[in-house]
């Protein structure tokens, strides 16, 4: 048994929908979501065909030629399903598929599912939307934020199923240990905001723990939609814990390393959820910023100053310089500047009433 989730996936049909036409595999190295368009449970068909296909024709050894040639191969598929008769004409499927080697991420990708990926930088998407709104967005026509209200946002331009010859996209992403990738249908990045999804996979501990919080955070924003979520940490390889040879001495060493590899891990994410954080404190009568948070853990300091600010904590109101000495936790730098700003805007208010 595995203390902590290396990988994990699920599905949830949300609040709004009466079946989900969304589909994953989960089957390390390959990861895949496709989210089923045409309603009618012909979505289902053809996602499902999709996720299929990428099964049986994806090799451990694939190259990203061979992943996209799989890709095809599961458009032609769903044509020939509707051309027997199984789902109907018009129905289709995004699919966004990884094949993860270690460190070494490849990604075939059609429609709107996305990949993501949770490096020392944050979270950065991987994959660009085959949408209207995603189009309108990288011409610079539409905001991100427009998009999301969009009338037509949920209008696809490539999707399998559609043509007799969707290309995907490929993408071959060299990550750290301790990222995470994310796949998921739109049923959460279009309920929640990148930054809420970089903080659910901030703070999880592991995989299984962020998909669900993943899930439940896109249901509490109304669960719109079928909603789908894979999360891989990179760089630990999920084979067989049990040893084949049958001398204790070398089980107990797997052990003691997987707990190094426990431990490890563990302060990876420690250290990449403080680093985006950030605190203020009096610093010898100054407020000053620091990033990380305050205070030390089991022995270690999680913080670097950021900056020594020009405000006084003597110009404060007392109860705020009564905060500041122990320090303000923020979440994040710019949340620091901003209060930083209030200050500021605070002392000069109070010089101009008392002379
Ligand atoms: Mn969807």
């Amino acid at each position: 048994m595995s203390a902590r989730a290396a990988y994990a996936g699920a599905t949830d049909t949300g609040l709004a929908r009466s079946h989900n036409e969304d589909a994953y595999l989960v089957e390390p190295p390959l990861f895949a979501v496709a989210d089923g368009l045409g309603g009618h449970m012909a979505g289902e068909v053809a996602s499902a065909i999709a996720i299929e296909t990428l099964r049986e024709e994806v090799r451990p050894d694939s190259d990203e030629e061979d992943l996209a040639e799989a890709v095809r191969r599961a458009n032609a598929r769903i044509a020939e399903a509707v051309s027997e008769g199984r789902g109907r004409f018009g129905m289709g499927t995004t699919l966004t598929a990884a094949l993860v080697r270690g460190t070494d991420i490849l990604v075939a990708h059609v429609g709107d599912s996305r990949a993501y990926l949770l490096g020392a930088d944050g979270l950065k998407r991987v994959t660009r939307d085959h949408s209207l709104v995603g189009e309108l967005v990288r011409k610079g026509t539409l905001t991100e934020e427009e998009a999301r209200h969009h009338p037509n946002r949920s209008v696809i331009t490539r999707a399998l199923g559609s043509r007799p010859d969707v290309e995907p996209d490929t993408y071959r992403v060299s990550a750290g240990p301790g990222d995470r990738l994310l796949l998921c249908s739109d049923g959460l990045h279009g309920m929640i905001r990148d930054n809420e999804i970089e903080d659910i996979l901030l703070r999880a501990p592991d995989a299984q723990a962020a998909v669900e919080a993943l899930l439940s955070a896109a249901l509490d924003a109304g669960g719109l939609d079928n909603v789908t979520v894979i999360v891989v940490e990179i760089g630990e390889t999920p084979q067989d814990a049990e040893g084949r040879s049958g001398r204790r001495w070398l089980a107990a060493l797997g052990w003691l390393l997987a707990a190094t590899l426990l431990v490890g891990a563990a302060c990876l994410a420690t250290y990449q959820y403080a680093r985006h954080r950030a605190y203020v404190i009096d610093e010898g009568g100054v407020v000053t910023v620091y990033r990380g948070i305050p205070g030390e853990l089991a022995g270690i300091e999680l913080s670097w100053r950021e900056q020594v600010t020009d405000v006084r904590t003597a110009d404060l109101h007392p109860r705020t310089a009564a905060r500041l000495a122990e320090g303000i936790p923020l979440d994040d730098l710019e949340e620091a500047m901003d209060l930083v700003a209030q200050y500021r805007l605070m002392v000069s208010e109070g010089s101009t009433v008392t002379p």
